[in-house]
């Protein structure tokens, strides 16, 4: 099995296992072809992570930002010098196509790592707070034990997106990777401590459904970051509140993305195209309701069609490759349902929606579609696909589009396309959405705080904000003189 770890978790600084957990197995989405086989974590390994991170934790958070900041960076350069093998791996895990994990996962990780670990020296400081001749003092402390669980669509960015906050705030985290796409948080868990960090840290134990809530109800865990679907946020906040556990929610989306007739059409078109068709279309603010001025709509929907059509599907290890599997077999089926639906219920297949030719019967691939005609009522509007399915809908006016665009129980992003610049703001600044794009769509870098409002979620990731919801403000009043009490 080419991509065998030599266990199915690290905890403590150290590869361990537990062959009485339930064995799973790790597969290509290419070929279909077995690439690992582990263990889901038994309750004894959660609690074995749980209490490596609870005792490892205070010397970690009595070290300086500084001093914990330069681990981090060490981090960040052992990745970029291991992006290949790292976006290898990333690509087996997920079926990404080489040529977008070797720009934009790894190397998105670093520079988690890297912001994190520069900016915390500055960004962890509390306030002096002047209050006549006593004063006030605060502080951001660490939460302690956090946990992290992922999803499947950018493993190892995900492992360190929540670790790089987590850590250099002082804290120890416990993370589950999807049981999709179990590897690439192993290889992170190995960096950080080749980079110099302690053991216990950060640990990865193995499993689903079953296992997360193990780690969302243990009581000694203060924090749980989600990265997943708004049901899965749903039971995961329940849980957490039980106990009054902090959260952040990084969950699903169907967001609008509107193209005004202004618009330059070869930029909106590619802003579409790269908002519901990388990484298959698995993508949390995909674009995928795609509003188009109806003056426009002939001249969009045939470029469209056009450089669709010209997108190479094929095997993800090619570099030539842009577009590769779905994550799963079901998914993938999930997504060809989702298709059959839309066009049940009316929409125009302008291109796409079948499995492709010449790919491997065990690959889990899917044609990039579009539908065009599409209604707000249609389930392929309302519901979040997660795969590569684009639906473009029509639209009259701005306050028509806008509405239409908020109507919807998510509010992840949006992303509008004009060349009218006070109609870019005053649209987005009436869009309902956490991250929002004018002309351009889906880039995140580590500098912006990235999140989601409505059902798709709080707390941001990413940026000085993402620090917030790693820490704790402790106030500390000191008065300069006697107490003076009534009795
Ligand atoms: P999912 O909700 O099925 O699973 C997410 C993770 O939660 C997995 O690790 C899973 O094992 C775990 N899990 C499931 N039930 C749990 C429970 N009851 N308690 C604790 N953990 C539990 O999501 P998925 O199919 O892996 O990922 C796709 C979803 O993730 C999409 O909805 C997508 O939009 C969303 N997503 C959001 C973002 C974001 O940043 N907003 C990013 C990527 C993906």
């Amino acid at each position: 099995m080419r991509a065998q770890p030599k266990a199915s978790h690290f905890i403590d600084g150290a590869y361990v296992e537990d062959t009485a957990g339930t064995p799973f197995d790790s597969l290509y989405p290419a070929t279909g072809e077995v690439i690992a086989r582990l263990h889901a974590a038994t309750p004894a390994i959660v609690a074995q992570a749980v209490a490596a991170a609870k005792r490892a934790q205070p010397e970690w958070a009595a070290l300086s930002p500084t001093a914990r900041g330069r681990i981090l960076k060490k981090a960040a350069d052992i990745m970029r010098t291991r992006n290949r093998e790292l976006s290898e791996l990333e690509t087996l895990d997920t079926g990404k196509p080489i040529q977008e994990t070797i720009v934009a996962d790894p190397t998105s990780g670093a520079d988690s790592f890297e912001f994190f670990g520069g900016v915390a020296a500055a960004a962890l400081n509390g306030e002096h707070i002047p209050l006549g001749a006593d004063f006030a003092y605060t502080r951001r402390v660490p939460i302690g034990v956090c946990v992290g669980i992922g999803a499947w669509n950018y493993p190892q960015q995900i492992a360190c997106w929540k670790a790089a906050p987590a850590l250099v705030s002082g804290n120890a985290m416990v993370f589950k990777p999807s049981e999709n796409t179990p590897l690439g948080a192993l290889k992170i868990a190995e960096i950080l401590i080749e980079a110099g960090l302690p053991k216990g840290l950060f640990n990865v134990i193995q499993g689903d459904r079953d296992t997360g809530p193990l780690l969302v109800g243990h009581p000694d865990v203060g924090k749980v970051s989600l990265t997943g679907s708004v049901p899965t946020g749903r039971k995961v906040a329940a849980a957490a509140a039980g106990q009054l556990k902090h959260v952040t929610m990084e969950l699903g989306g169907k967001s609008p993305l509107i193209v005004f007739e202004d618009a330059d059409l070869d930029s909106a078109i590619g802003g579409a195209m790269l908002g519901n068709f990388y990484s298959t279309g698995q993508v949390c603010s995909n674009g995928t309701r795609v509003f188009v001025q109806k003056s426009v709509k002939d001249r969009f929907l045939s470029g469209l069609k056009a450089r669709t059509e010209k997108i190479v599907i094929g095997d993800p290890m090619d570099e030539a490759t842009q577009l590769g599997p779905m994550v799963s077999r079901p998914q993938r089926d999930k997504v060809l349902d989702y298709i059959e639906t839309g066009k049940a219920e009316g929409a125009t297949l302008v291109t796409g929606g079948a499995i492709p030719n010449d790919v491997p019967a065990e690959g889990t691939y899917i044609q990039p579609t579009v539908f065009a005609d599409v209604t707000d009522t249609m389930t392929i509007a309302r519901e979040e696909i997660f795969g590569p399915v684009m639906c473009v809908l029509d639209f009259d006016d701005e306050d028509e589009v806008v509405a239409r665009a908020n109507a919807t129980e998510f509010g992840l992003s949006a992303g509008v396309f004009t060349s009218d610049i006070t109609r870019a703001h005053r649209v987005v600044d009436k869009l309902e959405a956490g991250t929002l794009w004018i002309n351009t769509y889906n880039l995140c870098p580590v500098e912006i705080p990235f999140g989601g409002s409505k059902q798709s979620g709080f707390g941001r990731e990413n940026s000085v904000a993402a620090l917030q919801h790693y820490t704790e403000l402790k106030t500390v009043y000191v008065a300069m003189g006697k107490v003076e009490a009534p009795y």
